[in-house]
């Protein structure tokens, strides 16, 4: 009997075990041999400051002290609903020995040489590159100093490729610089105009010397690569005495920033092709479900606590994810059996004590459609257009709303024809978002207004 007993033990050990999945986030980094910038880029860049410098009459100092307070950098636009969307890849080197490397915090989330703070987003970059979710804004006030749009922005590797740029000049003298901005999405103003802090300047892209959807944020206190500044306080920080943001974010930030549920696996393609997300939130009931949360700088010794509330706020299932490993981007999953009772359901996800939550739907009658289908299905016409324009092929019920490229919704209806017409003749030519809710699904197109 005892060693029956025991089978039962192991058999019910292995399949727990079994039902987590996931590790290190599949990701490229730039690294010592992929820099952001060349050499001949910064000189480009240089010249360019100063050329505005001239050209306006500005000023650059080569002060130590933070003068400027600086706000991050990005924000999301208000259509993406991830709890968070970044961590970050690599501070400055701090080390000038090579190929020794160490951050402002004396880690090693750097590449040697490297001069900027990465910030990549994630999880699915490339998705969010193309659906415009984090947005490039200026961390001070000041006057845009150097800018140059229009090269790819697709880029998987270290090459010679031109990025995508806005610097800013502010009051003090200090340049901020934004590099690898997607292509076409820079602000509309020109090298000599001001910005407002927190103002629009450009889409997160992977232009120039690029492993991925990031934004390279620089800091000089004037007008040359030589008076690079580090943002960041910390005990290995030997290029100024004090930080630079008006409120300093932890050197590492622990979080789920993503908690979804799927029937069908996400598929995470090789760079630059646009993974496909196949989240769910609206399933019939009964089976299994898999269950992923995205967790931001992953901390041996932290504890994931994962669980289903039911309707009426009480558990229906839980269990936890121990940390085993440091990683700057994981993920894991479990497959979980699904709730039968119809009603509104949350995944909750906490790490370090930060909650993520994704709620669904059971009960809920699938359109019965298959999302490719369907985007094949719905059709916008004519497009580009003049502000006027037909929406055909969404099913009764599918939520139609507009956003533009700042993500400011514009436009919202619930469909009762199969065809509608939106006008946007009131707003300014450009690009505009039409997104599609229906079933649990969302599906967005894009518009060009002439
Ligand atoms: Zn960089």
């Amino acid at each position: 009997m005892g060693k029956i007993y025991f089978i039962f033990l192991s058999l019910f050990y292995f399949s727990v075990s079994a039902q987590e999945f996931g590790g290190v986030y599949p990701l490229r980094l730039n690294d010592a041999s992929n820099p952001c910038l060349t050499p001949a880029q910064y000189k480009t860049l240089e010249l360019q400051i100063a050329d505005a410098q001239l050209k306006f009459g500005l000023t650059s100092s080569n002060q130590k002290n933070m003068t400027v307070p600086f706000s991050w950098p990005l924000k999301t636009a208000n259509y993406m609903s991830d709890c968070n969307y970044y961590y970050i890849a690599n501070y400055l080197d701090q080390d000038p020995t090579s190929p020794g490397i160490k951050d402002y915090n004396c880690g090693s989330v750097t590449y040697d040489g490297h001069a900027g703070t990465d910030i990549a987003l994630l999880p699915y970059p490339i998705y969010k590159m193309d659906n415009n979710q984090a947005l490039i804004i200026a961390a001070a006030a000041g006057t845009i100093s150097a800018k140059v749009d229009g090269n790819f922005d697709k880029n998987c590797a270290s090459n010679t490729l031109t990025p995508n740029y806005v610097a800013v000049m502010h009051s003090d003298g200090s340049n901020s610089i934004y590099l690898h901005m997607k292509k076409n999405s820079l602000t509309v103003k020109s090298i000599g105009q001001t910005v407002t802090q927190g103002e629009y300047l450009g889409s997160v892209g992977s232009s120039g010397s690029s492993t991925g959807p990031h934004l390279h944020f620089e800091v000089w206190a004037g007008n040359t690569a030589a008076t690079l500044r580090d943002p960041w306080a910390g005990a290995c920080n030997s290029l100024n005495v004090s930080t630079w943001w008006a409120s300093q974010k932890p050197y590492t930030e622990p979080a789920i920033i993503k908690a979804q549920i799927n029937n069908i696996a996400p598929v995470l393609p090789a760079c630059p092709a646009t993974e496909t997300i196949n989240e769910d939130t609206c399933f019939v009931g009964g089976g299994n479900a898999r269950f992923y949360y995205y967790i931001r700088n992953e901390t041996a010794g932290y504890v994931a606590n994962l669980r289903i509330i039911q309707p009426g706020n009480t558990t229906f299932s839980a269990w936890t994810h121990s940390s085993t490993t440091n990683y700057l981007a994981a993920y894991w999953y479990n497959i979980k059996a699904m709730p039968t009772t119809p009603g509104t359901y949350t995944f909750e996800a906490i790490y370090n004590s930060i909650t993520c939550n994704r709620t669904f739907t059971i009960g809920c009658v699938p359109a019965g459609i298959n999302e490719l289908n369907y985007t094949e299905q719905i059709q916008v016409l004519p497009n580009p257009n003049n502000g006027e324009f037909f929406v055909s092929g969404s099913q009764i019920g599918t939520k139609i709303e507009v956003f533009n490229i700042l993500g400011s919704l514009i436009f919202s209806s619930i469909t009762d024809t199969e065809r509608e017409k939106i006008n946007l003749s009131q707003q300014n030519a450009g690009i505009y978002f039409v997104k599609f809710s229906f079933g649990g699904k969302t599906i967005t197109k894009k518009v060009l207004k002439e």
